[in-house]
């Protein structure tokens, strides 16, 4: 089968053997398509990901073959998460899910950039979902991005009272805003491009703010948060976002941390302490947050329409190129 191997930093087209089930439990699922995420590019540059590796996790597909105990059969269509916490370890009784060593451990093999994946019997009774007539594929291939962002939200806490601001207006950053609204209301958010600004008012955010000289900026916001945002969710990756998330959440208020920056620029111990900031991470999702997610996009409560742009999996590598120079907000891979 085709499957898009990573060699260098480039995904290079190679036949490699497709996944088998050889009296395994568990199901072999042909890939329909895979979302591109930002974490498959920070494998890749990083060195995270080895040559060789298979990557992608947003996946939706149909299965193919079975051996389960669980009701799924052939020809479900369906959409995955692809780590499964243990439930019963010291994280796992703290809901820090994430953090758990067995959801670090499990994983699917290939990832979702091949024509076949196989998935094991406990995906299939934790981390898979069969998909509704009503979505499309694309749509629900944002189950896992989605229940990141629902995640984030949940570990924010917020009351009706609230006010959020996100700072980073790609996908992420619009599936954040989707979130809060789903979950609480009044997002807003910024971005230094106005085209994202624009879109994201079009996805249900209350404002938007361009982000052309920080000051202004912070004029503008102050009109509608005098004090400041009650909560930030940091979704870009340009390390100066931690300094205008600094300056943007009011006193006593939470930043949520949801990407990775280059230099790793820090918070400072005395604003945290002087301020009463609370400043957490939020890191994928939990089998909980995955079947809440399908089932706002299911519903039509999330509008991910126009977000993302098709490619074909020999096109994987301008997907990458694409995404990285921000000319598109999200790349699917149609398998
Ligand atoms: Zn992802
Ligand atoms: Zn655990």
């Amino acid at each position: 089968m085709r499957a898009a191997v990573l060699k260098n930093k480039q995904f290079i087209i190679e036949e490699i053997e497709k996944p088998d089930l050889n009296s395994r439990e568990g199901a072999v699922i042909k890939v329909n398509g895979c979302g591109l995420c930002g974490s498959d590019l920070v494998k890749m540059f990083t060195g995270k990901a080895k040559d060789g590796d298979v990557l992608g996790h947003e996946v939706v597909g149909e299965i193919v073959d079975i051996n389960s105990k669980t009701e799924f059969k052939r020809s479900d269509r369906v959409a995955l998460g692809h780590h499964i916490p243990c439930f019963k370890c010291q994280y796992c009784l703290n809901e820090n899910y994430s953090m758990c060593r067995h959801f670090k451990s499990t994983n699917i093999k290939p990832g979702g950039f091949s024509e076949f994946i196989y998935v094991t019997e406990e995906h299939l009774l934790n981390t898979v979902f069969k998909i509704n007539d009503n979505v499309t594929d694309i749509e629900a291939s944002y189950m896992e991005p989605l229940a990141c962002c629902l995640r984030a939200v949940k570990r924010a806490n917020l009351n009706q009272y609230n006010k959020s601001l996100i700072i980073g207006l790609g996908s992420v950053g619009m599936l954040m805003g989707a979130a809060v609204n789903a979950l609480s209301k009044d997002a807003y958010g910024c971005d230094i491009k106005k085209e994202r600004v624009e879109l994201s008012e079009k996805y249900g955010f209350k404002k938007s703010f361009i982000l052309e000289e920080a000051e202004k900026t912070l004029t503008e916001m102050r009109k509608i948060a005098p004090e400041g945002f009650d909560v930030i969710f940091l979704t870009a990756g340009a390390s100066s976002a931690v300094d205008f998330a600094l300056k943007t959440v009011r006193d006593g208020g939470k930043i949520v941390v949801f990407s990775s920056i280059k230099n790793n620029n820090s918070f400072l111990n005395n604003d945290i302490y002087y301020r009463e900031l609370t400043v957490m991470g939020s890191y994928s999702p939990s089998p909980n947050d995955l079947k809440e997610s399908l089932n706002l996009i299911s519903t039509g409560k999330v509008n991910l329409k126009q977000l993302s742009t098709l490619y074909s999996l020999d096109k994987l590598n301008e997907a990458v190129s694409d995404t990285q120079s921000n000319k598109i907000m999200k790349a699917y891979i149609q398998i």
